[in-house]
């Protein structure tokens, strides 16, 4: 029977799919709709060994969907693939959803009910759903959800310390974000240490554009840093992570900002961008060399920010076999992994820094032989995690 599963992850302006044989694991077809409602669309469709990159008018989703759908009919359409399923990324899944779902009319409409506990992401990715189920009806369509993989904290760690009955009627907790690549890493590395996923004690430190340290107890989520929503934690490309909440009452008052204006300074305006003036690592570093002193002080915040979440979680663990480097910067910046883990030799965490500035695209050690603590980089692959979940449900 087969396992090739289509994935899709839709957000406001673009939708990007993979076909993907979990098997394998191979990478069928990928490619991306993007810029979805403006006048300068593009696709990029990569099926097969052809490459089709091309301007389209997108003036909404089912357009861009349709464009998708149709680029597959050149080797048959998508019905010849005998897919097991399609799957989609829903960021939100509230306390509702801890593990994927089998999606009918009644999860969508929980899916939407959640929607104000993430009015950015959710709303797209439900209106992605809905096109796919018509466009593909015969095909089981699977939800993942960002958040299911957190479902598994203990109530001292997600509840907050507010009225309770507030907090209960508005369903305020900690959620936790990225929580699909923080599973898939846990179990990579977990295989790398030669260790049981079920015995495996990590902290992973998931560090895109949006950025989560997150405390896995026996292969489970047991405190993370993400919250009721992903601006809480670390320092990220536009969100500041943790402030102090007085901060937004002050602004409010004696700055005369308005929730909607607080709200796009936390999302937009924060972090890198609001220290540096770049949310880009890479041009963080680049000013940082060339004297930029607000671009230094941004990434002495950042690694500040990740050595007291890795305190902390150590702490929670009481040990970790390791810490867990990955996502666009975790991945790929031997400078801030040796600054975030600088001197903790006596809690048994170390860089190697010969094998911190080895490049690979494979998961790989960087603490010396023989660390206490294994510090190390694995590559994070959330669409593949999805097919995979998505093709064990059906299958
Ligand atoms: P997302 O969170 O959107 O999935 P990624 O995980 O791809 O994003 O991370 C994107 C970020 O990773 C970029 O904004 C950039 O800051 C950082 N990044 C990518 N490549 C490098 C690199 N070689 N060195 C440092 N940072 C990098």
């Amino acid at each position: 029977m087969t396992s090739t599963v289509l994935v899709l992850n839709c957000g406001s302006s673009s939708i990007k799919y993979q076909l993907i044989d979990p098997s394998g694991p191979t990478v069928l077809a990928k490619g991306i709709a993007e810029r979805i409602g403006e006048p300068d669309g593009r696709v990029r469709h990569e099926i097969g060994d052809d490459v089709d990159e091309r301007d389209a008018e997108l003036a909404d989703h089912a357009a861009a969907l349709d464009d998708i759908v149709t680029a597959f009919d050149a080797t048959g359409g998508l019905a010849e693939r005998d897919l097991a399923a399609v799957g989609h990324r829903i960021v939100h899944g509230g306390d509702r959803f801890s593990e994927p779902v089998l999606v009918d009319d009644d999860v969508e409409e929980v899916i939407e009910e959640l929607a104000p506990l993430a009015p950015l992401h959710n709303p797209p990715g439900l209106t992605a759903l809905r096109l796919a189920r018509r466009a593909l009806p015969d095909l089981p369509h699977v939800a993942v959800f960002d958040t299911a993989f957190h479902q598994s904290l203990p109530p001292s760690a997600y509840t907050y310390a507010l009225d309770r009955e507030l907090a209960s009627t508005h369903r305020v907790r900690r959620y936790g974000f990225h929580g699909t690549s923080v599973s898939y890493v846990s179990r990579e590395a977990a295989r790398l240490l030669e260790l049981n996923p079920d015995d495996a004690n990590l902290i992973v430190l998931h560090l895109g554009n949006g950025a989560s340290a997150t405390a896995v107890r026996g292969g489970r989520s047991v405190d993370t840093s993400m919250g009721l929503t992903p601006l809480e934690g670390l320092v990220m490309g536009t969100r500041g992570g943790d402030v102090d909440p007085g901060v937004l009452t002050y602004l409010h008052r004696e700055a005369g900002l308005s929730v909607d204006e607080l709200d796009e300074m936390l999302n937009r305006r924060s972090g890198m961008l609001g220290l540096a003036g770049a949310n880009d690592m890479r041009e963080v570093h680049r000013r940082a060399r060339a004297g930029d002193e607000s671009a230094r002080l941004a990434r002495e915040v950042y690694c500040h920010r990740i050595r007291r979440y890795v305190g902390a979680y150590l702490a929670v663990l009481g040990h970790a076999h390791a810490i867990v480097f990955t996502a666009g910067v975790g991945e790929n910046d031997s400078w801030v992994r040796s600054h975030a883990l600088a001197g903790m030799r006596r809690l048994g965490v170390e860089v190697d820094h010969v094998r911190n500035s080895f490049v690979s695209s494979r998961a790989h050690v960087i603490s010396p032989d023989g660390a206490d603590v294994r510090v190390m980089v694995v590559p994070t692959n959330e669409e593949l995690e999805i097919a995979r979940q998505a093709a064990e449900l059906v299958g």
